[in-house]
Parts: C-alpha cells; sequence; structure tokens
C-alpha cells in the first residue's frame, strides 16, 4: 500500500522525531536477503542487517518454517514452574557455542531485558556469596545498554537519562572515544586502555564493598562504533576480578558473529562473568534476548532449600517456544553457512572498503572492525547531527539504509554480504558525502 493510503497517526514510533517522519515517511514493506524494498517499490540495500540484528539476511525460509511449525505444535506454554522442551533444547545449543563456560541461559524478550536481568543477577549474586552490600553498578559514558531503569542507568546517553530518574548509586567509567590522538586508526586504538583504571578509581570513591557489576559493550555500538583501545578490556577484567566485582559485557550488538568470532569475549580474547544478548539471536525475526552466565554465578544461587525459587525474576515470554524455534533454525543457518565467523574472512576487504572513503570531505573518523564500521563527519555549526541525517535521506533515496546517530554513520551489513556488495554499499554512500558536503 503506498504510504499516502497508511494512516500514520496512531503508532507512536520509538526513538523517532514523530512529526518529522510522519511528513515525509520512510517505509520498509518487504525484505529478501541483503535488500529491502520500500512502499514505493523501490530496492534499498540493507546496510544495517536491520538494527543490528538480521545477520543472516531476510526471508529465510528456513526460519519461517520453523515459527509456523511451533506455532501448530505449541504456540505458547509457561516457563515459571513449568518447562517445554525446545527451551531447553534451544539453551543447550547456546550452551554449545557460548563463550568457555558461560553456559547457563536467563532467556528475556530483548536486549533491554536481557541489560536489566544481567544487573539484577549480579545483585543476587553478591548476596548469595555473603557480599550484600554490593548493590552498586558501574556503566561507561556513551554506553547503550537498552531502555530500562537499569539500562539507562548503567547507559550514558544523555538524551536517555535527561527526563527520567535513574537508579540510585549507579557511576560511570569515562568512555574511550578518542578521535583526535585515536583517528582512522586500522586496528584497534593505541591511546586509552588507561581509561580502564576509571574502575580504581571509582572503587577508591564508593569502596568495592558496595559495587555489585560493572558493565561495558566490548564495542560499542549504537553510539557510534567506538573499539575498545589495545589493553582496555583486559585492564578492566583485571581491577574487576581483583575488586571481586562481576564484569558484564553487553553483546546484544556483538553477539552471534558480527566481529568475525561467535562473541566478541573472543575476538577480544577477554572473559566476562556474564554476557547479554538479543537482536541476532533470532536474526531478528521473532524478539528474544538472552543472558549468558557462567556457571559459577549461576551455581551460588542454586543453594538454600531446593523447593525456594533461587531467582525472583522473569518474563511471561522467557524461553517462549516459537522465539525458540525461530532460534535454532537461525542457529542451523550460522552454522551451516559459517556465519559467525564469517565476518573475519571478509574483514580485510570490508576495512579496505570503508577506508577508501578516507580523505572525502566533512569525513574526521573511520573506524571498522569485523563487518560493522563507524564514519564519523565533522558537525554543522549550530546544528549537530544533521549532516549525518542528510546523508541518511540522501542513501535512503539512493537504495542504501544506513544508520545514523549524532554525526556518525554506522553500517553493520548483513554477515552474508557479497564483495559486490559491500563495493555497491561503500560507493553509494561515497556519492551522498560528497553531494551533502
Ligand atoms: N544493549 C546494546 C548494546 C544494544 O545495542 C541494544 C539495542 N541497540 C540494547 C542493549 C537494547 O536492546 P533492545 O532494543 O532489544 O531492548
Amino acid at each position: 500500500m503506498p504510504a499516502n493510503t497508511t494512516a500514520l497517526d496512531n503508532f507512536w514510533m520509538p526513538f523517532t522525531a514523530n512529526r518529522q517522519f510522519k511528513a515525509a515517511p520512510r517505509l520498509l514493506a518487504e525484505a529478501e536477503g541483503m535488500y529491502y524494498r520500500s512502499d514505493d517499490g523501490r530496492r534499498v540495500l540493507d546496510g544495517t542487517a536491520g538494527l543490528w540484528c538480521v545477520n543472516a539476511g531476510h526471508g529465510r525460509r528456513e526460519i519461517a518454517e520453523a515459527v509456523g511449525e511451533q506455532l501448530r505444535t505449541l504456540d505458547y506454554a509457561p516457563t515459571f514452574q513449568m518447562g517445554h522442551p525446545i527451551a531447553f533444547r534451544f539453551a543447550e545449543r547456546l550452551g554449545e557455542i557460548a563463550p568457555a563456560g558461560l553456559d547457563r541461559i536467563f532467556f528475556t524478550n530483548s536486549g533491554s531485558e536481557a541489560v536489566d536481568t544481567a544487573l539484577k543477577i549480579a545483585v543476587a549474586y553478591q548476596r548469595a556469596i555473603g557480599q550484600g552490600t554490593r548493590t552498586r553498578f558501574i556503566g561507561r559514558e556513551r554506553g547503550y545498554h537498552g531502555v530500562g531503569f537499569g539500562g539507562i542507568s548503567v547507559g550514558g546517553l544523555v538524551n536517555n537519562r535527561r527526563v527520567f530518574p535513574t537508579l540510585p548509586g549507579t557511576d560511570h567509567l569515562r568512555h574511550t572515544h578518542d578521535p583526535v590522538r585515536n583517528a582512522f586508526s586500522q586496528d584497534l586504538p593505541e591511546h586509552g586502555a588507561e581509561l580502564a583504571d576509571d574502575l580504581e578509581r571509582l572503587v577508591g570513591l564508593h569502596g568495592a564493598e558496595t559495587i555489585a557489576a560493572v558493565i561495558v559493550e566490548p564495542m560499542a555500538g549504537s553510539t557510534g562504533v567506538l573499539l575498545p583501545p589495545k589493553g582496555y578490556l583486559e585492564r578492566l577484567r583485571e581491577i574487576a576480578t581483583r575488586h571481586g566485582i562481576l564484569l558484564i559485557f553487553d553483546e546484544v550488538i556483538t553477539g552471534f558473529g558480527r566481529l568475525g568470532t561467535p562473541f566478541a569475549t573472543e575476538k577480544f580474547g577477554v572473559q566476562p562473568d556474564i554476557v547479554t544478548t538479543a537482536k541476532a539471536i533470532t536474526n531478528g525475526a521473532v524478539p528474544m534476548g538472552a543472558v549468558f552466565c557462567a556457571r559459577g554465578v549461576h551455581d551460588a544461587l542454586m543453594q538454600g532449600p531446593e523447593s525456594a525459587i533461587e531467582l525472583f525474576h522473569g518474563y511471561t515470554y522467557s524461553g517462549h517456544p516459537v522465539a525458540c524455534a525461530a532460534g535454532m533454525a537461525t542457529l542451523d543457518i550460522y552454522a551451516r553457512e559459517g556465519l559467525l565467523t564469517r565476518a573475519a574472512e571478509l574483514e580485510a576487504y570490508w576495512k579496505e572498503a570503508v577506508f577508501s572513503l578516507r580523505g572525502l570531505p566533512t569525513i574526521t573518523d573511520i573506524r571498522a572492525i569485523g563487518l560493522v564500521a563507524g564514519i564519523e563527519l565533522a558537525s554543522r555549526e549550530g546544528a549537530p547531527g544533521s549532516r549525518a541525517y542528510d546523508v541518511f535521506t540522501d542513501c535512503f533515496q539512493r537504495g542504501l539504509l544506513i544508520r545514523v546517530t549524532g554525526d556518525i554513520i554506522a553500517l553493520s551489513p548483513p554477515l552474508i554480504a557479497e564483495k559486490a556488495e559491500i563495493d555497491t554499499m561503500i560507493e553509494m554512500l561515497r556519492e551522498t558525502i560528497k553531494a551533502t558536503a
């Protein structure tokens, strides 16, 4: 149906300038493989895997069939004091590909819920091991951890925090974004490992005995593809361990192959205690999230009387059978097509393509890793974000979906991308950046 016959008033759109959008809507009506089709019939190359989630590309029949079959077999069953086989099977499958030792899985319906769940597990764990004073969380500036009250509290985005109350007792590490010292690093940034020492500073300020967990994205995605400086995550791990603080990696974006390893944990060689995931766990087809916990964290809570509920937490749809079915089919595709490591094969080509944009007017930094890139533009005087927004709308007109945050462009195509599609993407972006400079 063309846009002008679709009523737009009722849907209050998330994270959208509703009035601006509804004056000039962009509607995606269909999708197949690497492409969307807009409601006016144009092919739009998906440069963002939807919202970082459609890692196996669009319209995968196996997922559709698994979902349909599951709906016919068991559409819904509770997982409170009840169970159904597919949730256990899917958790077992996830356990097989989990970062080493993190194979105790708590299901949620989104990344935001995964984050709030992880924070609650951290506090419950500390209490279970006799550290009940540890209730404080440490996040990081420019972190994005979803929109629950826990997530915005540990998150570091002013617009998400400005008008809402946040959890008492949260504090933040400084962010690691240094586009001057680290501009155009082709590898992990050289400068900034010492910023991990902020955790030591916050321990000094608050007392280790008040801190339950520190949460970071190993690579910050939504706030502009910010890569961890060399040695940073190792240092954070060391300080957290030394002070009995749990380390949570939010891998809602990096989980399931985005960086060329199943999880960023493996890419960076640093082992957290808890990992949060969502998005690509079902290829974006059905909402789902999952928290991967170290056995030690899980087992600490499996004490006390056997008849007692160990964790007073969960969702009506935790381990929803349809989401599990979508997830199982997704893992089958990832395994058969080697998608959890495909970004590693493409990384060199991808980096070369993305860095070929260097030198275009307005570009001040480029960052790339796995199959993700951030391209930072000089902000217009008095109108921050407007330049990247123009690039975004112009790209869409030309047939390319990108994502922008402030004046940073983010690219994260489906992991099935072929080199020719990478070339097309970069050439469209080049034309757009030139045209809007
Ligand atoms: N954490 C991270 C790192 C994310 O990127 C996101 C979503 N972009 C979330 C949490 C929240 O996920 P959701 O939107 O599914 O709640």
